[in-house]
């Protein structure tokens, strides 16, 4: 994350002015970088941190400086308290959230014999139950002031593609994307937009072993028809397009941002 090349795009080029955006999970890899993307856009965001607030805290500092608005606030995605009163923070900073990026996201790896309840409830609760409860806030607050709005949800190829010793997570993927088109079926005539960004196998934390593993990075890379890695850059930039009023009828639907990983059948 390049803090120091942090700017606005230029006027003309941006399609997120006056909006006002939550990113979860957003002092992660994907998480920055959309954060970051979606203030250069003109949107006002508020960056959420758990533990690295030192992170938030800076990007808000980088997002200021540069000219766009920011704010940080703490938040736990599996803990409702903490949710509304995120939502709380926001408005009175910022605004009315109409953009949520429910990217907040954890990944284990288990194979189902040997998963305790716990990992697997884990998982769950972050991916799924976190972007529910960061929905139902986000919509509570757009009705409540009759605006429009969109959610994303970062969702993952693993909302279609099967993984072994990774059922748990897409279980939350594959669960996500139902939720989505689901909720898209309710708030879409309310003008609340719900859409889903599935990244591929992109260079960020969350895949540390397998990176650090040049034959696991291999076999990923086998998988990617692009031949290469996606990197946090790739999500982000794919995300504001699809969030602005240029986007106006693109409903309930899933943007891969993949690589063509998704054009492999035999993915295991
Ligand atoms: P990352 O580990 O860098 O970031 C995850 C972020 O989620 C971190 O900032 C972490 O603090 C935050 N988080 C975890 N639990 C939280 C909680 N309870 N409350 C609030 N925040 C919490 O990983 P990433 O690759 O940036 O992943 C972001 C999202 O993208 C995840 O949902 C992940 O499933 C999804 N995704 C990633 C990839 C990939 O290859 N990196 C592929 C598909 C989907």
């Amino acid at each position: 994350m390049d803090l120091d090349a942090f700017h606005l795009h230029p006027p003309d080029a941006r399609l997120l002015e006056g909006r006002v955006a939550l990113v979860t999970g957003a002092t992660g890899g994907i998480g920055a970088a959309t954060a970051l993307e979606l203030a250069a856009h003109g949107a006002a965001v508020t960056v959420d941190y758990r533990s690295k607030d030192d992170t938030a805290r800076t990007m808000v500092e980088a997002i200021t400086a540069g000219g766009g608005r920011a704010t940080a606030v703490e938040l736990d995605v599996t803990d409702e308290d903490s949710v509304i009163a995120a939502f709380a923070t926001t408005r009175e900073a910022l605004g009315t959230v109409d953009l949520l990026v429910a990217n907040a996201g954890i990944e284990t790896r288990s194979p189902l014999v040997d998963m305790a309840l716990e990992d697997w409830r884990r998982v769950i609760d972050v991916n799924l139950t976190g972007a529910f409860l960061c929905a139902r806030e986000a919509a509570r607050g757009l009705r409540a002031a009759g605006a429009r709005g969109v959610l994303v949800f970062m969702s993952s190829v693993h909302e279609q593609i099967p993984w072994m010793e990774f059922s748990h997570y897409c279980a939350s993927k594959g669960g996500m994307k139902l939720f989505m088109q689901s909720i898209a079926r309710e708030l879409a005539p309310h003008g609340i937009r719900c859409v889903d960004v599935a990244p591929g196998a992109i260079a960020t934390a969350i895949n540390r072993p397998v990176l650090e593993d040049p034959q696991e990075r291999e076999a990923v890379l086998d998988e990617i028809p692009y031949g290469r890695w996606g990197e946090a850059d790739d999500v982000a930039r794919a995300g504001p397009w699809r969030a602005s009023a240029q986007a106006d009828y693109v409903v309930g639907t899933t943007l891969f941002v993949d690589g063509g990983m998704t054009l492999y059948p035999n993915f295991v």
